[in-house]
């Protein structure tokens, strides 16, 4: 019986309903998509570009960019590849991008902002980004990180499209986008949630640092509300909005981010299975609840209760 188990095909994500839920990997290098496949990962909703920039004096060339991308869609024919730009900040400076001196990384030219800066290196990679997207069947999404506003949307879904990219969108990471959702949501093809950031930014609390770690819990209403401010625009204006933070791969929190209008999940992929889990245990209906339960909360140690106190008074 143990063997059948085992062997039991994987199931792509979906509630108890039947509402379906893709749930989709984290890559940070070409190198992971072989077991992102084996562990049933429908696609991938964050490809991190870091990897092909570091340990380097000057940019990676378009046609090395090409095949590294490359590499990634042809892993996942006829599925959603989500590829997030070069993501570089003080914290981890690039010699070529990056002014290393900055006080305050977490909230200096970093992101979208570094790329605007040095548009050459955006371009390049968009340009290597549209040329992979000919070479495969997967479905290419690109999207900018760290992105504040809609005028910065549309920056960047303009010089995606300019440079071939057929779908473009942000990563919701700053709350000043969040609080602006109606706005980007209308502007973007699509939204993808980094709740690690917006969580580090919501809590004014340096994910890096020991002393304040109780504060990155995404769990926190306030981080919740910036979330149903942005499920509610996506829906409103029907534009997907997805999760690729590791608030996603909390099984309990991955219900209650669903059930504030998240349309996917991301995360790394050894979570994909208890997540899959956990959604096939709890309707739509369900999931709305416990994220009311949650959004109503006072800390986050309160909304982790109460949606746990809303799964325990139903069974
Ligand atoms: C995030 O901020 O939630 C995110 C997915 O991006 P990263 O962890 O790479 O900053
Ligand atoms: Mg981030």
């Amino acid at each position: 019986e143990l063997k059948a188990i085992v062997n039991a095909p994987i199931t792509d994500g979906a509630l108890a309903d039947g509402t379906r839920v893709p749930l989709l990997a984290n890559l940070g290098s070409p190198k992971d998509a072989a077991a992102a496949v084996e562990l049933g990962a429908e696609g991938v909703g964050l490809f991190r570009t870091e990897f092909l920039f570091l340990d380097s004096t000057t940019a990676p060339t378009i046609e090395q960019q090409q095949a590294d991308y490359t590499a990634v869609l042809q892993a996942f024919p006829g599925k959603k590849v989500v590829v997030r730009c070069l993501d570089a900040g003080a914290d981890k400076p690039l010699s070529f991008l990056n002014d290393a001196e900055e006080e305050n990384p977490a909230l200096g030219l970093r992101g979208l902002r570094a790329l605007r800066a040095n548009e050459q290196i955006l371009r390049d990679q968009l340009t290597a980004l549209a040329r992979a997207q000919e070479d495969s069947n997967a479905e290419l999404w690109v999207m900018a990180p760290m992105v504040s506003d809609v005028e910065e949307t549309e920056y960047f879904v303009a010089i995606a499209r300019e440079l071939g990219v057929k779908v473009a969108g942000v990563m919701a990471e700053i709350p000043a986008l969040a609080l602006m959702a109606d706005q980007v949501a209308a502007a973007s093809d699509f939204v993808s949630i980094g709740t690690n950031d917006l969580t580090q930014y919501t809590m004014a609390a340096d994910r890096m640092l020991g002393s304040v770690a109780a504060y990155q819990d995404a769990w926190h209403p306030a981080v919740l509300r910036l979330v149903k401010m942005l499920g509610d625009a996506g829906r409103a204006n029907n534009t997907p909005v997805g999760v690729c933070g590791e608030a996603a791969a909390d099984p309990l929190l991955a219900v209650v981010l669903v059930g504030l209008g998240a349309t996917s999940l991301s995360m790394t992929p050894a979570a994909l299975a208890d997540v899959r889990a956990e959604l096939l245990l709890h309707t739509r209906e369900e999931a709305a609840a416990l994220a009311e339960a949650a959004l109503g909360s006072r800390t986050a140690m309160d909304a982790r209760d109460a949606a746990r106190a809303v799964v325990s008074a139903r069974s």
